[in-house]
């Protein structure tokens, strides 16, 4: 371990401690991934790399749904009803709305009452600074701490305004969309990119109005047939036959009161169930490689722009440059040549690049 780390953040103390202990350890283990100094972050990723092999063991279940739709009983609802089943429930949140205006659509204290103080389970709210990229880093990491930790579900819970949402359905094993009953009557308001992330759509509070729920039901039903599924394209069965069109995932759309808990039973009982195809069609392990490699290319496009706006010619000719563009002086294709041009000349008098990544990307699956 390295020796500037404070032993509660070794990766046995966050395995093996339990209940108060183990909260102070996780939760100032995520402190120190959320850290933007250098000295920190080279301390994160060392811990990162050594919690790796306790990581990986849980189900990673994205959740999304527009501001009311009801996520945050859904979660609490969903929650209590897997620690009653023995498991261990984390949940992170990712708040588009804090990353811009430190403003937040999901974070007051009261939601999650029961679940946020139960023993079992450890909940923690989105990092509130920073770029969606950045964001969606540290709550990938979080996630990893986590695991590390002993909880066996990850619930990663967006609110379904922007990007989050690919961000999201990028972490996780399945991802989830709640809609309101009224969904179905105006299925253009629903995104379609959004739509075809979903692998399985509940209509909540079905209570308020059963026959619009079914409706609703019914039509996304439909409108899930023709978009098809990310990793499911509508005619595969035609290029596969029908074998492996048995074997791959529809996805479903079902009804919830989450307020109520109905719904909750076949709600799971459909987890388990494309969990168990995923595992058995080899589509979890693809879709977890697939993930890590596209979230280490995202961290290197990310640690290369900055390494780029760091460089000294480049900080020296950006103002003129920018100005020439805005002005229509200089095609924006040929300003972005230069400056690109200007960065590789100097690379080998200024500070070597990689130096610049490590102190900028992150580590992990
Ligand atoms: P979020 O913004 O998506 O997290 O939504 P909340 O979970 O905070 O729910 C918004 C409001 O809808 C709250 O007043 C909840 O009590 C209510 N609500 C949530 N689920 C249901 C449901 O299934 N039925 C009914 N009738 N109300 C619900």
């Amino acid at each position: 371990m390295p020796a500037a780390a404070p032993s509660v953040l070794t990766a046995e103390a966050l395995a093996e401690a339990d209940g108060p202990r183990q909260r102070r350890a996780i939760a100032k283990a995520i402190t120190l991934l959320e850290s933007t100094r250098a000295d920190h972050r080279a301390q994160a990723d060392q811990l990162l790399t050594a919690l790796l092999p306790r990581t990986g063991k849980s189900f990673r279940l994205g959740i999304s749904g527009v501001p009311g739709v009801g996520k945050s009983t859904f979660i609490e609802t969903l929650g209590l009803y897997l620690i009653e089943r023995g498991h261990r429930v984390a949940v992170l949140t990712i708040d588009p709305s804090s990353t811009v205006s430190g403003g937040s659509i999901l974070g007051d204290k009261t939601r999650m009452e029961k679940l946020s103080v139960h023993e079992r389970a450890y909940i923690r709210p989105s990092p509130s600074s920073g770029t969606l990229g950045g964001v969606a880093e540290k709550t990938r990491e979080a996630m990893l701490v986590c695991e590390a930790a002993g909880y066996d579900i990850v619930i990663v819970e967006t609110v379904g305004v922007g990007q989050s949402e690919t961000a999201v359905s990028g972490m996780t094993d399945m991802f989830v969309l709640l809609q309101l009953p009224n969904a179905g009557d105006d299925l253009q308001a629903i995104k379609k990119g959004v739509m075809e992330l979903a692998d399985l759509v509940v209509i909540n509070k079905a209570d308020i109005d059963p026959d619009a729920a079914t409706r609703a039901q019914a039509q996304i039903t439909s409108a899930l047939r023709l978009f098809g599924h990310h990793g499911n394209p509508v005619h595969a069965h035609v290029v596969h036959g029908a074998d492996a069109a048995l074997r791959q995932w529809q996805p479903r759309v079902i009804q919830s009161s989450a307020l109520l808990g109905t719904g909750v039973d076949a709600f799971w009982d459909t987890v388990l169930q494309f969990k168990t195809l995923q595992a058995a069609t080899g589509k979890l392990a693809a879709r977890r490689e697939k993930q890590a490699l596209a979230w280490m290319w995202e961290r290197i496009d990310a640690g290369l722009k900055q390494a780029f706006r760091q460089h000294p010619k480049v900080r020296e000719l950006l103002p003129k440059t920018v100005a020439q563009v805005a002005a229509g002086a200089l095609p924006a294709s040929t300003a972005a040549r230069n400056l690109l041009a200007a960065q590789v000349a100097q690379a080998g008098a200024a500070q070597p690049l990689e130096e610049h990544i490590n102190t900028t990307s992150g580590t992990g699956p």
